[in-house]
């Protein structure tokens, strides 16, 4: 017979998975020896077979019956007794905590007899009545679906009869009334009474536990935090310990730690005289678990110790519950305590410290998502700005902006120099636009895997979504939320960190942990202002030392500028990875280039052409390697289409079109510029002229670059820096291209350095971004003295799609219907995309044991994709200059 029920005694807190994590955790805390009232839990094993059969197993009620007498057994009390009953919760527990979304039902066990055995025993009246009712409301709505506004309802009623401010001012007998008209409730709603055996309420509400996995709002759950949703909950049977029994019980919740700030010392709230959900429901205010000293002292120290001891043997900081019964305390629950980023590195210091845990184990306790998040720019709420509403947070970021309702006026927004933000009730491909030129975007509906959410976090732009209680009128042009309503043009700031929107324009500052990350631990103190600030720069700057020290892949970035070039080198990068060489084209170089691509093979204004842009490529170069002095620097040749250089086909076929309408023709020069843009049209440019392509179709091209970029290096060698260029060959498929590319490269890198007197060593290499390159690498290996995987067009090739034509199209879709976690161009697709990496590593790897290896797409910045590409052995990662502080500490994390 399959297990399906363990008792306390026979779980640990490793059995997430069967026993849900609030089941695992009562038996650790049970086999800890602290006093947990006694229980088992029904598996998620259970749960599976019951969501599969649609009932409850035969095998399930079986166990539950010896279980449950054995605990009867340990209390010397039976369910639901007439005289001194048992009284049990129905508690649901999966292995990822769903707060709120599943259920628990208190009191199981009373009925119209053992309601009076309660009261007896208790010595109070007014006590059992009001958990008799508690059990109804609660069964009626959880387990029995009825709405639960009438029980709501009929209290406000009775409260308004006896005058009561409070629930606690009705008295017996008006809860033995209230209790009666409950009963009545559920006849209607269900045609049948309340279910008066103790054992049909306990089964029943188990039933509702498992059934309440597949409900409309666990579902949603899921996917916004993407739990799988083949997990299924287990469920505990808890005896009933009371919190309301009088002045000398109560309830509580607490943290080794503040979860919020990091600082030590304990937190928590408590309620005394009461039962547990109504601390969390808020209806009388807590005190904090200070005032319990005064109140019962030796629970207090009772408790003090159990948190120490829980912290020793969980190793990090606890979220815990308890509840004391007449001077007795009982523990109800204990999690690995949830916590805010600046918390989180402020506990795994502290821990290191006391000495609980290694400072290897301390990075484990940290992300890189989390030091993202210390990085944003920041509120200053110090002007305590007004609160608009909260939504869920979606894509971080500090952003301030005038309201915008659609495309056309946010493009005009950004064209006119004036950051907005996009609201919508939820947003859709056609939106795109706007997004990208909004500053921000704020939604009413939707949920973390919303497209708002999808597209917002792949751009990096700050996005706050589902944000229920604004009501957005598209056609008035109108946010409404209550009374207060927003116009077109109105400002506002929202966080995407946390959710909030604040009305008008929140000031926005520098936070002191990027301070830190790029001018130091001195700089990073002195714009701390506070001492909890300052702890965390010191506990940040701990970890990121040790990251540095243990991680064996090397981080580079991406960079085009000298600006983004020293941004990135006071980050930390060690190297440019990337260095894009099209922008150079662009600006007031345009006409340059546009003469050479124009131009015929071979013709002297090519050739002019030519020899116009190499010195001011050259100055490009020369700048950055001396930023970079002593570090490699990456240069990739031209990759691009051609036609990006020209002028878009469509505005001169207008133009055209218009001339000879006016009977007139275009002037030579358009005419001849028409010619050849529609002669370089693509189809699909993606697969086109481009990468390597382009410097076989045109000669020259890739030489002119190459030739200023060594003799960039040589001046600076004169000079006595010593420089690192080294030159990428993008798209290569074949040996062939690599081959002719690097004969021509050798040629020049040896006449430029005679030229100047000088000689150092150019390394020639290429990208890996077409499957055929990496299927062939072991060939490729034999010309290129290093490789870099470009993983942005190594998806796009794999998959078949083209980024540009389907992020923001469909991917929330495929998202939502579960093909992919997140967008494989945010996260590499390790099981396809990532295989292709991993055989081109090892084909490589077969000819050149000691090829150079990295990677060079979005994906260097990208925490699993950074660990996978630890696992498979690249060298390094080469990402945009902010991700680099997170691709240092995430590379240390895949170490440690
Ligand atoms: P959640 O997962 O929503 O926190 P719980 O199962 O922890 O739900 O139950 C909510 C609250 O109900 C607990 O914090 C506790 O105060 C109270 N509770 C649950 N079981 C018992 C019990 N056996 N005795 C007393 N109070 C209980
Ligand atoms: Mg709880
Ligand atoms: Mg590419």
């Amino acid at each position: 017979m399959p297990k399906f029920v363990y008792r306390f005694a026979e779980g640990n807190k490793d059995q997430k998975d069967l026993l849900g994590g609030k089941g695992a955790n009562l038996a650790e805390m049970s086999n800890l020896g602290l006093p947990v009232p006694p229980g088992f839990t029904i598996t998620t094993d259970a749960c599976r077979a019951y969501l599969k059969e649609g009932k409850v197993p035969e095998e399930t009620t079986v166990q539950v019956t010896k279980a449950l007498r054995e605990v009867e057994e340990t209390v010397g009390r039976e369910l639901g007794a007439a005289e001194d009953p048992l009284l049990v919760s129905v508690r649901s527990g999966a292995k990822f905590s769903m707060p709120g979304m599943m259920e628990t039902v208190l009191n199981v066990g009373l009925n119209d007899k053992s309601v009076e055995g309660l009261a007896k025993i208790a010595g109070n009246d007014r006590f059992a009545w009001d958990s008799y009712r508690r059990l109804i409301q609660m069964f009626g709505k959880t387990v029995q679906d009825i709405d639960g506004d009438l029980f709501s309802d009929a209290l406000d009623n009775m409260k308004k009869n006896r005058g009561a401010k409070a629930d606690t001012d009705l008295n017996a007998s008006d809860l033995k009334e209230l209790t009666a008209q409950f009963k009545e409730i559920v006849k209607e709603q269900t045609g049948k009474p309340f279910p008066q055996d103790p054992r049909t309420q306990m089964d029943m509400a188990i039933e509702a536990v498992f059934r309440s996995w597949n409900s409309e709002r666990a579902r949603i759950y899921r996917r916004r935090e993407r739990i799988p949703h083949d997990l299924g909950t287990a469920v505990n049977i808890v005896t009933m310990v009371f919190g309301n029994m009088g002045a000398d019980s109560g309830t509580g919740v607490c943290f080794t730690r503040d979860p919020s700030s990091g600082r030590p010392g304990v937190y928590g709230d408590i309620l005394m005289n009461a039962q547990g959900e109504d601390v969390v429901a808020g209806i009388r205010n807590t005190e904090t678990l200070k005032d319990l000293e005064g109140h019962d002292k030796k629970s207090y120290d009772e408790l003090l110790g159990i948190m120490r001891k829980l912290e020793t043997h969980y190793e990090d900081m606890c979220d815990i519950e308890f509840t004391i019964e007449r001077g007795k305390l009982w523990m109800l629950q204990v999690r690995v305590g949830k916590r805010t980023p600046a918390a989180a590195f402020r506990i795994a210091t502290q821990l290191v410290d006391e000495g609980l845990i290694t400072t290897d184990e301390a990075l484990l306790r940290v992300t890189g998502e989390q030091l993202q998040n210390l990085m944003f720019p920041m509120f200053d709420m110090s002007g305590k700005p007004e609160v608009f509403t909260k939504g869920m947070a979606a894509s971080p970021g500090a952003a301030v902006g005038k309201i915008v309702f659609d495309n056309d006026a946010a493009e005009a927004s950004a064209n006119a120099g004036v950051p907005c933000i996009l609201v919508r009730r939820e947003t859709n491909p056609d939106d795109l636009r706007g997004m990208v030129a909004a500053a921000g975007v704020l939604t009413s509906r939707g949920g973390k895997t919303s497209h708002a959410a999808v597209v917002a976090r792949g751009m990096g732009k700050t996005c706050v979504v589902g944000a229920e209680t604004i009501v957005v009128d598209q056609a008035a042009k109108t946010a409404t939320v209550g009374d207060t309503v927003l116009h077109e043009g109105d400002e506002i700031s929202i966080d995407g960190g946390t959710g909030e929107v604040f009305l008008g324009a929140v000031p926005v500052q520098d936070s002191p942990v990027t301070t830190y990350l790029s001018h130091g631990l001195q700089a990073g103190l002195d714009a701390s202002d506070s001492e909890d600030e300052k702890d965390l720069i010191r506990a940040v700057d701990r970890l990121m030392t040790h990251a540095d020290e243990v991680r064996r892949l090397v981080v580079r970035t991406n960079a085009d500028t000298p600006a983004d070039t020293q941004r990135a080198l006071d980050f930390g990068a060690e190297g440019i990875g990337l260095c894009r060489t099209e922008h150079m084209f662009l600006g007031d170089r345009r006409p340059l280039v546009e003469k050479l691509i124009l131009s015929p093979e071979g013709s002297d204004e090519r050739q002019r052409a030519l020899d116009a842009l190499e010195p001011l490529q050259k100055g490009d170069f020369k700048e950055m390697l001396k930023i970079m002095d002593g570090k490699h620097m990456t240069v990739r040749l031209i990759d691009p289409p051609l036609h990006e250089f020209l002028p878009d086909l469509t505005t001169l076929e207008i133009k055209n079109a218009v001339a000879k309408a006016q009977g007139e023709s275009l002037s030579e020069e358009d005419q001849h510029m028409l010619e050849a843009v529609r002669r370089m049209h693509e189809e699909n440019p993606m697969l086109g002229l481009r990468g390597v392509r382009l410097g076989i179709y045109l000669p020259g091209l890739f030489k002119m670059q190459m030739k200023a970029l060594v003799s960039a290096a040589c001046e600076l060698k004169k000079d006595g820096l010593d420089p690192h260029p080294e030159i990428m060959v993008p798209l290569i498929g074949s040996i062939r291209e690599l081959q002719l590319v690097r004969d021509e490269a050798e040629e020049i890198i040896a006449q430029v350095q005679k030229e100047y007197g000088v000689t150092f060593n150019v390394p020639v290499g290429c990208m890996i971004e077409l499957p055929r390159a990496a299927m062939t690498a072991e060939t490729i290996a034999k010309e290129a003295e290093f490789f870099s995987f470009g993983t942005n067009d190594l998806t796009q090739t794999t998959w078949g799609f083209s980024r540009d034509d389907v992020e923001g199209v469909f991917f929330p879709q495929y998202v939502e219907a579960g093909i992919f976690g997140v967008s494989p161009f945010e996260s590499i697709d390790t099981h396809g995309v990532g295989r292709v990496v991993a055989e081109g590593v090892k084909r490589g790897r077969s000819t050149k044991p000691n090829l150079p290896m990295g990677i060079c797409g979005e994906h260097g910045g990208d925490p699993t994709s950074i660990h996978f590409f630890h696992k498979v052995g690249l060298d390094y990662v080469s990402c945009s200059p902010f991700r680099v502080p997170v691709a240092r500490l995430e590379a240390g994390r895949a170490a440690a």
